[in-house]
């Protein structure tokens, strides 16, 4: 500046003594006004290059002025490069941040002072059924119809969340989100919603089962309490308490069966494959299951225990030198489990048919009954814990409920899967089917 200011006065100075020499006082004070005037001029037409080149030529073409002026110019040059590398600093600092937000698995939805929307990430809009394009500044509770939301808006704090259904729900397809507002900066709000729809179902699942357990369990207790109050309340015939023993002893039974079932399922679950691989001889272990079967059959007939008889025909295909790989104690009770329960839900003189057979790249056992069957509104539901179709059968046989989703566990643990099907009045078929890795032939 100093610079310039000095070249303006000297133009000033050297022009008024030339004036002067040539034409006195007048010509000194004409020849500096004429100095300062093209001074001026000389500064605009600088300027205006400068200008120029600021708008047209770009920050990155070097300047080929010398002096002051290309002082002046790198100086603005160098600012300028300096403003514009901070903004493109800025602008990928706020995309990185709003990508952060977008990988968020839960939902951000900003909104403005009065509540409009002004940005929300993708989960954001699929938890509310929202288009950013459609519903910008629009007003959240406009959008958001549930309720229990606009009373949760209405408060004045929000410390705790709010449960509501997502947009995508449907009476067979429950989803349940968890919902904050949250204030921020002048009056805006942040608005986090969260899928809460797996725990919800899993909480319901924990309830049920508490509920399933106690009724399954207060059932032979409340029948054995009563037996123990008429023994202690009235002196009873020796025969007669002795059937009263005898009928408490069923109970405790029963409670014991369900205690060990419930323990299995509970080491089953998670479906880490076993540890033990077992190599199991399928002729043996069918053997085993075999006579255990037939000896349900009698027993469940209800005959004198001097001549019992299974009422059931028994139809096992002979396997020879077949073995698998597996944890034995599993694949036992995966498979008496299904030999028992077509047993159990035949009614005397039906069939039963046992098999292990290979099909394609499976090694399958299979069950067949010519039992009631089951209707195949129940099929999916089976391995249920504690789902029955015939729950007076179950109870008289000593079910507990838990037989096919111990089944279904040792399957899946040892890679394969449980198959159900079932005809009303055709009988039902049960299979088991494992990878064909799992088969060994032996000589
Ligand atoms: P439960 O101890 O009650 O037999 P399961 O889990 O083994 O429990 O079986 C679940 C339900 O499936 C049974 O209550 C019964 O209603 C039905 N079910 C199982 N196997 C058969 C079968 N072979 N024939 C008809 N119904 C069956």
């Amino acid at each position: 500046m100093l610079v310039i200011v000095f070249e303006f006065f000297s133009w000033a100075v050297v022009a008024a003594i030339l004036g002067g020499w040539l034409a006195g006082l007048v010509g000194a004070l004409v020849f500096a006004f004429g100095a300062a005037t093209a001074h001026i001029c000389l500064l605009a037409w600088r300027s205006n290059r400068l200008l120029n080149w600021l708008c047209r030529t770009g920050l990155n073409n070097p300047l080929k002025w010398s002096g002051v002026w290309l002082e002046i110019g790198q100086r603005i040059q160098r600012l300028l490069l300096q403003r514009e590398k901070a903004t493109e600093d800025l602008e990928q600092r706020l995309k990185d941040f709003l990508q952060a937000i977008q990988a968020s698995p839960n939902g951000v939805i900003l909104l403005d002072s009065e509540a409009r929307i002004e940005w929300c990430n993708d989960t954001g809009a699929v938890h509310l059924g929202l288009d950013i394009q459609r519903d910008y500044l629009q007003h959240i509770v406009h959008l958001v119809r549930d309720p229990v939301f606009s009373k949760y808006y209405a408060q004045d704090t929000h410390t705790a969340e709010a449960v509501i259904d997502g947009r995508a729900a449907t009476l067979s397809k429950n989803i349940k989100l968890s919902v904050q507002l949250h204030a921020y900066g002048e009056g805006r709000q942040l608005l986090l919603t969260r899928d809460i729809t797996t725990m919800a179902q899993a909480d319901a699942m924990r309830r049920d089962f508490v509920a399933n357990v106690s009724h399954e369990i207060r059932t032979p207790l409340t029948v054995m309490s009563g037996f123990v109050e008429t023994m202690q309340a009235i002196p009873l015939e020796e025969d007669e308490r002795q059937r009263y023993l005898q009928m408490m002893a069923v109970q405790a039974e029963r409670m014991q069966s369900l205690v060990a079932d419930l323990l299995t399922l509970s080491q089953l679950e998670g479906g880490m494959p076993p540890r033990v691989q077992d190599k199991i001889s399928l002729p043996e272990l069918m053997g085993q299951v075999q006579s255990d079967a037939m000896a349900l059959s009698a027993v469940l007939s209800g005959q004198d225990s001097e001549q019992l008889s299974p009422v059931h025909v028994f139809k096992f295909d002979p396997i020879e030198n077949w073995s698998m790989m597996g944890a034995r104690s599993e694949i036992l009770s995966a498979v008496s489990n299904l030999v028992s329960n077509a047993v159990r839900y035949t009614p005397a003189g039906g069939r039963i048919c046992a098999r292990w057979y290979c099909e394609a790249d499976d090694l399958c056992f299979s069950v067949s009954d010519s039992g009631p069957g089951i209707a195949a509104e129940h099929l999916p539901r089976l391995s249920e814990r504690f789902y029955r179709v015939d729950r007076s059968r179950s109870r008289e046989t000593g079910g507990t409920g838990l037989g096919l989703a111990i089944t279904k566990h040792v399957a899946q643990r040892h890679g394969g899967e449980l198959r159900i099907e079932s005809q009303v009045g055709n009988g039902s078929t049960f299979s088991l089917v494992f990878p064909i890795s799992r088969l060994l032939l032996t000589q």
